[in-house]
C-alpha cells in the first residue's frame, strides 16, 4: 500500500470534505487515484456533488423569496399609505 492508496471510508470523507472546502494535493490524488479504481465511491461522489448542489439551489431559492416578500411588503406599504 503505497501512500495513494485509501480506504473507502477515507474516500467518503475526502468527497465530503471537498463540497465544503478545498483538498490538499496529496488528498487530491488519493481520492482520484481511489475513484479511478472503486466505483462506489464513484457513485457516492455524484451523489455529493448532486446534493450539495440541491442544497445550494435551495437556499439560494429561500433567500430570493426572503427578498422578494421584502419587496410585497414595501409595496403593500406604500399603497396603504397612498390610500390613506
Ligand atoms: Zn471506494
Amino acid at each position: 500500500m503505497g501512500m495513494l492508496h485509501i480506504t473507502c471510508k477515507k474516500a467518503t470523507l475526502l468527497i465530503i470534505k471537498k463540497e465544503e472546502k478545498k483538498l490538499s494535493w496529496l488528498e487530491r490524488w488519493q481520492l482520484r487515484g481511489h475513484l479511478t479504481i472503486c466505483s462506489l465511491c464513484r457513485k457516492f461522489e455524484i451523489q455529493s456533488a448532486f446534493i450539495s448542489r440541491i442544497a445550494k439551489e435551495y437556499l439560494q431559492s429561500v433567500h430570493l423569496l426572503g427578498e422578494e416578500k421584502k419587496e410585497k411588503i414595501q409595496e403593500r406599504f406604500e399603497a396603504d399609505r397612498a390610500g390613506s
